[in-house]
């Protein structure tokens, strides 16, 4: 058995170490915040003293290895299930998606039929445009828009349709998202399975959901875990931490997000060509607007939000007595840099008071709104090529995180597929040390 150090517990860290505790090998964890999670992690309210998520994170039924992670830590039954999903427009009237008991792909085509939003003609175009895409090479990735205009849709469909399921899913408009992913979104979400497009959604925060069983997990499992352990660089077989500290390991796995892995590699890694095309993703934010208000507004636990600025909203329902928490998500949010906080927080209730008149009435107990301005890299056309593999040309030094390839878009799904990936790099290097194709040695960058 090898002993392993890991950077980064994130989800890609987290899900290598429990593959590689799981299977007999000594791993250490070294994380640099005081928490697990990573991105999906929550934060403290100094006002309310409650736990809050950064941001909502959901997964949808076709998010097997993250679900498979989460039964593996016992905590799979604090996700929960949405049977229905509720789209809500302007005039405040709604739809409701829900499968029928079907099979794939026709479980969903009566939900689609329902839509209130789309006239008849347009269901058609749509489902005809889905058929085409299924049929599309799963490899073929040209600049989506304009293929879906070249498959019979509209402006008005791509807003009211194609950008409403995919902006979320993608993190990405769709001006600058290529076919490949918005295929596969459909593809699993959709069409190949009866609950691929279940959304689930966590009933804790996400700061409880890796919490105690997953610490339990850890030290049953005899996982070495230092939080507030920055990692300064890194090289195959050790690292050094920022406080000059040195842990030196069979192989280190570093699963850090991608603006971050540059900075740690010595210049004679980091300007490698495998390496250095990490530099050139672009990251695609995501603003959160956090609500306490003194009442429930939303009659569903959740609604995607079409024609507007937001495209969820989650209630938790009352957190507090007297306080009523809800959650507005607008992904890939790049158009809201120029305005400030305030603005943001006044657009996003002003909208809300058009979607939900019991708004009106609502005392704003509290608002925060946070913007994560690196939450993803954005899933441009030809993305794949710059995206890594876990296995490195380093002996002993692999790579994880929801930008290396997984074949899935950055979420909590591709994160723990790169971590599980990088964990059998680990475990072929380690029952063969020598086949691995180059050494290198450098001196370690100074205090
Ligand atoms: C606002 C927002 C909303 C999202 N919503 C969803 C969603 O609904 N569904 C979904 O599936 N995905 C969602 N995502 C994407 C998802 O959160 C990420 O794809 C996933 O969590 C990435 O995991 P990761 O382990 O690759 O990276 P990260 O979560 O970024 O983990 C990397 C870890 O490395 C640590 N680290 C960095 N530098 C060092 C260092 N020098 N030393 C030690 N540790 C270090 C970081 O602190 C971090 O904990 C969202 C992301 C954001 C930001």
């Amino acid at each position: 058995m090898a002993s392993v150090i890991v950077v980064g517990g994130g989800l890609a860290g987290l899900a290598a170490t429990v593959a590689l505790a799981g299977r007999g090998h000594a791993v250490t964890l070294l994380e640099s915040r005081p928490r697990l999670g990573g991105r999906a992690s929550s934060f403290t309210d100094p006002v309310s003293g409650e736990l809050v998520d950064a941001c909502q994170h959901v997964s949808m039924g076709c998010c097997t290895a993250f679900h498979g992670l989460c039964e593996t830590l016992g905590v799979r039954g604090l996700l929960e299930p949405q049977k229905r999903l509720w789209f809500r427009t302007p005039d405040g009237r709604e739809s409701i998606f829900a499968a029928d008991p079907w099979p794939a792909p026709f479980h969903l085509g009566r939900a689609l039929l329902g839509a209130h939003y789309l006239t008849a003609t347009e269901k058609l175009r749509i489902a005809y445009a889905m058929v085409r895409m299924v049929m599309e090479s799963p490899e073929a990735d040209p600049p989506l828009e304009a293929w879906l205009l070249t498959h019979m849709q509209t402006r008005r469909s791509i807003d009211r349709f194609w950008s409403v399921v995919l902006v979320s899913a993608l993190n990405e408009t769709v001006a600058n998202v290529g076919l490949k992913y918005a295929r596969k979104v459909f593809v699993d979400g959709f069409m190949r399975t009866r609950d691929g497009h279940t959304v689930h959604v966590p009933s804790v925060p996400l700061g409880r959901l890796y919490g105690d069983e997953l610490r339990s997990w850890m030290r049953t499992h005899g996982v070495v875990t230092r939080l507030g352990s920055g990692v300064r660089e890194v090289r195959p077989g050790g690292v050094s931490l920022r406080d000059g500290e040195v842990l030196t390991a069979d192989s280190v796995v570093l699963a850090v997000p991608f603006e971050r892995v540059l900075d740690l590699l010595p210049e004679a890694i980091r300007t490698q060509p495998f390496f250095a095309r990490i530099g050139r993703f672009t990251p695609s934010p995501i603003t959160s607007v956090h609500l306490w208000l003194d009442r429930e507004i939303l009659n569903h636990p959740h609604a995607v939000l079409v024609d507007s600025l937001g495209q969820w909203v989650f209630t938790r329902g009352e957190v507090a007595p007297g306080r009523h928490y809800l959650q507005v998500v607008v992904s890939a949010s790049r158009e809201l840099k120029v305005l400030g906080r305030e603005e943001i927080q006044t657009r996003i209730v002003d909208e809300l008071k058009r979607l939900y008149p019991a708004m009106n009435d609502a005392k704003v107990l509290q608002v925060k709104v946070v913007t994560e301005q690196t939450a993803t890299f954005s899933v441009v056309p030809g993305i794949d090529e710059l995206r890594p593999t876990q296995r490195t040309p380093l002996a002993g030094f692999v790579l994880a995180g929801d930008y290396t390839q997984t074949g899935w878009p950055a979420t909590m799904e591709g994160a723990v597929r790169s971590g599980q990936l990088a964990a059998a790099v680990v475990d072929e290097h380690s029952s063969s040390p020598d086949i691995s194709p180059v050494r290198i040695e450098v001196e370690w960058r100074g205090g």
